[in-house]
């Protein structure tokens, strides 16, 4: 079997959150889409590239960005979509 790309667990805090839209505008992988009240939303975890920018940009500390261990990158496989 091949050997799996690293994923990264994408946490957005709500009640921290602006939705100021930063993080939807500068995530090169384009992992956060604004919803229907143009709320930010983790649309594409499994993109994420875990780079880091949208933790160090977002204004109110609502996000954090961590390596997923192997089996909550199996769930988020399974749960993905
Ligand atoms: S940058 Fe932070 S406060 Fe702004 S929408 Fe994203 S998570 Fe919310
Ligand atoms: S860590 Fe980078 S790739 Fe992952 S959600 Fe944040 S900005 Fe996007």
């Amino acid at each position: 079997m091949a050997k799996a790309k690293k994923r990264f667990r994408v946490t957005l805090n709500r009640a921290w959150c602006k939705d100021c839209g930063i993080c939807v505008a500068f995530c090169p992988a384009k992992v956060f889409e604004a919803g229907e009240r143009g709320e930010a939303l983790v649309a594409r975890e499994e993109d994420c590239t875990g780079c880091q920018s949208c933790v160090l940009r977002c204004p109110d500390l609502a996000l954090e960005v961590e390596e997923a261990t192997p089996s909550q990158a199996a769930e988020a496989v399974t749960h993905g979509g």
